[in-house]
């Protein structure tokens, strides 16, 4: 299959050339050549003003169908009780787009006995809350959660759903969007509304953090998409919401599952928590081994920091994810940022570029992260480290 081409319409404008995600198109001449590599993604089918390009007939989507009635739903993410602040970040904004779109806003709380949380949601900028309530949900499980969010969306129908790329929004929320057949867009750092065609306009980082894309759900309802916390601002709550809570029932729930909850392992607690931390000392591959990562503690122990980490270093296992910092960890902005034994990965820098002053060691003088770093000290970290513990300690 490729990419439909009616020479006779083209004016050789060359607006489809620019559009190409993977620069497979070029004009030689006035003739539009269409190279190797094309994956009928539609970008300069959508822009060319003559009609002069078009996919084939069997990846054309079906038109999209009649605006769905139940306008933007957040999802409440909550642990034992207590909400995660992105799901009241996200009311805060699903408010702001919901203005441009004339719609409510719905938070939708899952879990067992954790009705007394819907008024906060009111407070917090929900103009209804769906309660669904379940032993199932008592503990966080993908299976149950992915279920239940499929079965209210497929029952009272959803222009948008926006949920937290927490640990829990990123494993049920794609379960979800591929149930409902639809698009998900991971990540986003900001949002808006294209009031015309009531599009979502999803913007995240992408190609390692270099462009920010944005991105559209333009066939298909819900429009879905993850935001990471701390991105987005929560209201001032208002004071006696007259919002409405709804509780709801599952039915999706009562045949038996394929997985079931076990226990939770609680991981060691941070001293200070990355993201709060003022400075952070952050390893990677060059720390050679696990052991090694004790003099990253004690330095950072030392500072009153705290301990981050390369995917490098997670993936030995030398170190739980929780401390990864990159575009499939955490973001982090600390006052003092020291990588050691980081090669500087596009994926890792998105990450911590924007600390007010980093410190890279690391034995190759020509090693990415130095491009970043406000000090370099080339050298062997397992040498410079404790000579550093010594010196801070006098
Ligand atoms: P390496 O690249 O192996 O670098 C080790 C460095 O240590 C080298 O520069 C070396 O010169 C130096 N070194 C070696 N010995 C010593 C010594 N004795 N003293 C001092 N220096 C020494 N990475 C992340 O970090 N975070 C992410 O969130 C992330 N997400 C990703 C997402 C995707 C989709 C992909 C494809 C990759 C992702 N990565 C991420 C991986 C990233 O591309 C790199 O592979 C990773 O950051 C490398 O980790 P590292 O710097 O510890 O290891």
């Amino acid at each position: 299959m490729s990419l439909v081409f009616f020479q006779e319409k083209c004016t050789a404008c060359g607006q489809c050339l620019e559009s190409c995600p993977f620069g497979v198109l070029s004009l030689e001449g006035e003739q539009l050549v269409i190279g190797d590599g094309c994956t009928l993604c539609g970008a300069c089918v959508e822009v060319c003003p003559e009609a002069a390009l078009a996919l084939p007939e069997e990846k054309r989507p079906a038109p999209r169908p009649g605006i769905p009635p139940d306008g933007i739903w957040v999802f409440a993410e909550q642990r034992h009780g207590r909400l995660a602040p992105v799901s009241l970040e996200l009311l805060g904004e699903a408010r702001r787009l919901a203005a441009t779109l004339q719609v409510k806003v719905t938070a939708v709380l899952l879990g067992n006995q954790v009705g007394t949380l819907a008024t906060a949601l009111l407070t917090g900028g929900a103009d209804k809350v769906y309660v669904a309530e379940h032993p199932a949900l008592a503990e966080f499980c993908e299976e149950p959660f992915a279920l239940a969010l499929t079965e209210l969306a497929q029952r009272f129908q959803p222009e948008i759903i926006l949920a937290g790329a927490t640990y829990v929004g990123r494993a049920f929320i794609p379960q979800v969007a591929a149930a409902l057949k639809t698009g998900l867009t991971a990540d986003c750092t900001a949002f808006a509304i294209d009031p015309d065609k009531r599009l979502l306009l999803q913007t995240r980082p992408a190609f390692g953090g270099n462009i920010m894309a944005t991105i559209i759900t333009p066939f298909t309802y819900p429009q879905m998409a993850t935001a990471r916390p701390g991105v987005f601002k929560m209201l001032t709550p208002v004071s006696n919401p007259k919002g409405e809570v709804i509780p709801v029932n599952l039915s999706s729930l009562d045949s038996p599952a394929h997985s079931r909850f076990l226990a939770t392992v609680e991981e060691i607690k941070e001293r200070v928590p990355l993201a709060e931390a003022e400075v952070i000392v952050a390893g990677g591959r060059g720390l050679k081994e696990p052991k090694n990562f004790r003099l990253l503690e004690e330095l950072a122990h030392l500072l009153g920091g705290a301990v981050g980490a390369s995917r490098g270093a997670v993936d030995a296992g030398w170190i739980p994810y929780a401390h990864q910092i990159g575009q499939t960890g955490k973001t982090v902005a600390p006052k003092i940022y020291i990588a050691i034994g980081i090669s500087g990965a596009a994926q890792h820098l998105v990450g911590m570029q924007s600390s007010d002053f980093i410190v890279a060691i690391n034995k190759d003088p020509n090693a990415p992260i130095f491009k970043v770093a406000h000090i370099g000290l080339v050298g062997d970290a397992l040498e410079i480290l404790p000579a550093l513990i010594q010196e801070i300690k006098k």
